[in-house]
């Protein structure tokens, strides 16, 4: 059972604009393994505004340098997953009913490098990839058929690729747990 005088300092500290390093230190200190995962995730994926996510020199002591350097190598391979990513537009769905599928298939590697692939790549504020369908689904199908990208989007929904982040910052998360907790009992939040 968690202490309620605990419980109540854990929840009110998460109301804090903590940064991602002040959250992992705290986390590491008091045993909170449920901060864990969310910091990872702001920090490797970029989701949360830049100065709560970027890593001074002093955050590097804080989260220690062991737990620094796992972030560093999967930050590096999700690089690495984006460049692959981007220089390989998903497959064009072919439509029976699309009388210009000519014009589809010359048109779709160009929207894909012209207005995907730079999004994939931006190190500042990356996509995250899980969205890649939604933002296939909205770009402007210019002279390709509409339903071609729309179904070209749908398709690779199910592409496994999407889910390569998630699963970085779960085996990282994985990786840190047993760095920071490995060692003792550990109260679950
Ligand atoms: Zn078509």
């Amino acid at each position: 059972m968690i202490p309620a005088g605990r419980q109540y300092a854990v929840s009110e500290l998460a109301k804090l604009e903590l940064s991602a390093a002040r959250r992992l230190e705290l986390a590491r200190m008091f045993d909170i393994t449920g901060w864990i995962r969310p910091a990872l995730a702001d920090i490797i994926l970029k989701r949360s505004p830049k100065k709560l996510r970027s890593i001074t020199n002093d955050d590097r002591q804080r989260m220690t340098e062991d737990a620094y350097i796992a972030i560093a190598k999967a930050l590096e391979a999700i690089q690495v997953e984006r460049g692959y990513l981007a220089l390989r537009p998903p497959p064009l769905q072919i439509l029976p009913s699309c009388r210009t599928h000519a014009a589809c298939q010359v048109v779709w590697p160009k929207i894909w490098f012209d207005l995907v692939a730079p999004r994939i790549l931006n190190r500042v504020e990356p996509v995250p990839i899980t969205d890649l369908p939604w933002i296939i689904r909205g770009i402007p199908s210019g002279k390709m058929e509409i339903l071609c990208l729309l179904d070209t989007a749908r398709a690779f929904k199910n592409n496994s690729v999407l889910q390569c982040e998630e699963i970085f910052v779960d085996q990282v998360t994985e990786v840190i747990k047993e760095m920071y907790f490995g060692r003792h009992t550990v109260v679950q939040e």
